[in-house]
This record gives structure tokens, sequence and C-alpha cells, in this order.
């Protein structure tokens, strides 16, 4: 399902088979939480060369439901979205909630932030769950934890993350159609780390992701596990790490030796008037671009920044008008997959080290 093709350094190129279509690595998956990319449609989520998308167990669950979406013919009949998805398990949401739910051996009990309802979720319901829904990719439930936490909460998440591993895989119903990935715990702990990865490791899934970064420790810090944690993982299986989405992030991951990655930044910050370019981001509503007759990115090839102006798109901002944020979400989505079409295309040259260089240099951001 996923061949290396090549590497450059830690940097790896490769192809990853799904049912839905190919994805060529390293990728940026856009986050289309709640079966839509935020303000962009199918054919304009395409149209800026994303691969394969995210979309979210929690939210899906609770809104619109298991059976409507069955009913619906699964999520991509619903949304009409024909390549690969990959969703999320839902554990961070459900993490996140922090007084709104209760952790056991077996799963975790919630409610809902919607409408307070009460929801359990178990490894096997989460799998079957996405497995209904049709999605490529399932990640496992797995147990978060916020940064800093204690030794003992951390070896907690590390324990119940494997054993829950573990249930998900032997609860499999159509591994041919929907890939599991399991999820790596330990928060800053490297020894933790290896644990993790020790045992998810030995069951032997087709891809293994990340978890517990990015979610507030430093920059530093984040690298530095991130290339810890993938050297722990086996070569010849895609590894996602969970999250990032800033230009600089994304080249520093992919240094890591990691292929996949999601965010909801680039779709965030068009929503909220942020461009993102390789040189930096800016706040498109500033008084600077109010007569800048220029394209958003002089550099970028996208159809926003070949049709419209920087004064143009500040001025719909400004006016609250729903195209801006539509229209620059579709730029920044489309920043981010050219930087990883470059970046496969540097690392099949052999010339990473000097792509790397070159982006990490104008990324002010
Ligand atoms: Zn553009």
């Amino acid at each position: 399902m996923f061949e290396l093709q090549k590497t450059d350094g830690s940097a790896r190129r490769g192809t990853l088979r799904l049912r839905h279509g190919v994805v060529e690595t390293p990728t940026f998956m856009p986050v289309g939480t709640a079966g839509t990319v935020k303000g962009l449609t199918p054919d304009e989520v395409r149209s800026a060369h994303s691969q394969i998308i995210l979309a979210n167990t929690y939210h899906l669950w609770l809104r619109p439901g298991l059976d409507l979406l069955v009913e619906a013919g699964g999520l991509h009949e619903f949304m009409q979205w024909h390549g690969p998805i990959l969703t999320d398990s839902g554990g961070f949401q459900v993490f996140s909630l922090e007084s709104r739910r209760k952790l056991d051996d077996d799963g975790v009990t919630f409610a809902s932030h919607l409408d307070g309802s009460r929801h359990r979720f178990t490894p096997e319901n989460v799998l079957a769950f996405q497995e209904a829904i049709g999605v490529d990719v399932a990640m496992q439930l797995d147990v978060c934890v916020k940064l800093p936490s204690t030794p003992e909460t951390v070896e907690q998440s590390v324990r119940l993350s494997a054993e829950w591993a573990k249930r998900s895989a032997a609860a499999r119903t159509r591994p041919e159609d929907t890939a599991l990935f399991a999820i790596m715990q330990g928060g800053l702990d490297e020894g933790a780390r290896e644990r993790s990865a020790h045992a998810i490791i030995e069951l032997d899934l087709p891809g293994y992701a990340i978890g517990g970064l990015s979610v507030g420790e430093t920059r530093e810090e984040m690298y530095r596990l991130a290339r810890f944690s993938a050297s722990l993982l086996p070569e010849n299986k895609p590894r996602y790490l969970m999250g990032v989405g800033t230009v600089r992030d994304i080249v520093m991951a992919v240094e890591c030796g990691i292929d996949m990655f999601d965010c909801v930044y680039p779709t965030r910050c068009g929503r909220n008037g942020r461009a993102m370019t390789r040189r930096g981001e800016f706040a498109i509503r500033n008084a600077a671009y109010v007569r800048d007759f220029t394209p958003i990115d002089p550099e970028c090839d996208c159809a926003i920044c070949t049709t419209y102006t920087r004064s143009y798109l500040a001025h719909l901002f400004r006016a609250g008008e729903m195209l801006g944020p539509r229209l620059l979400s579709y730029h920044n989505v489309y920043v981010l997959n050219s930087l990883m079409r470059e970046a496969r295309t540097a690392i099949e040259a052999g010339a990473w080290a000097q792509f790397r260089d070159s982006v990490l240099g104008e990324a002010l951001a």
C-alpha cells in the first residue's frame, strides 16, 4: 500500500495507494472536520491540488450521525468528494472536553458539546463508524494528554492507546478498504515514546501517526520529538504527524522524516483574513493593502493570485463579504499543496537540503 521511492537525508518521497486514489507523499491534508473543507467545494479542494482530505469522527458522529451517513451511501457520496478521506478518531476532541468526559480502560464516555447528550467511544465502535462511512484511512481511538502532564498521565495514555490500537486492529472487518493507522503517544518523554512505538509497531498496521505533539510545547521540543518519534517507526510505512500546518513547521516535519500532515491552519487563516505565502504571512485587512493592486502572493500561480488583487481581497474582508474568506482559504491551501509538490520534486532530485534552506530562509512566520 505504501511504497517508499526515495530518501534524501531523512526526507522521504513515497506513494500511498488507497481505495479512492493514490496519494503522493509528503502530502498536506486540508481539514474538513464536518464533511466540508470550510468554504471550499470539493472541486475547489481538488483544483487546489489536494490529494486527500481529513474529516473528524467526533463531529460526524454527533452530526449528522452514523445512520444518515450510511443512508447517504457513505461520506464520499454524501459530500461529493471522491478522493481519499482520512478520519481522525475523535480522541483529541473528546479529551479536550475535560470535565465533560470520563475515561475507563474500556473506552470513554462524554457529553456532546452540542446538546449535552451522552455518548460512549470504544476502540471498536469508533473503528466500526469509520468503516461504515467508507473512509480510506481510519485512525484508532487514542488517549490524548495535554502538555505538560505528570509521568503517570503520560504512561496511562501510552498504555491505553497501545491496548486500544490492538483492539482496533482485532475489530477490523474490511481492512482492504479502510486502512487502520495506530497513534504513538508519550508526550515529551523519549522513553515513553519508545514504549509506545514498540507496542504499536508489533501490530504491523498500514500506517502510524505521531500524536500528542503540536499541543502547546515549544517548536524546538516539537521538532526534537517529531524527529525522535519518526526514527522509531518502520521505514516502509507512512508516518503522519497530526496537527501541523504552517510553511515552516511542514518543512521541518519533512526534514524529520514525516510523510503526512493535517491542520485547520490554512482555512482558519483564510477565514480570518490571514494570507499565507512562502515568505511569511500577513493580514489582508491592513491599510497597506487597500490600494495594493498586486496579487496576494506574486510567486503563486493559483486561480486567485492570477485573477484578483490584494486591494480587492482587502475590500472583501473589510466589507464582510463571504467571497473574501473563500478566496483566501483557496489560496492558502494551494500554497501548502504547492510547497509539498516542490518538496517531492526536490527529494526526487536529491536537492532536499537546498529546497529546505531556501524555504526556511524565507518563511518568516
Ligand atoms: Zn495564490
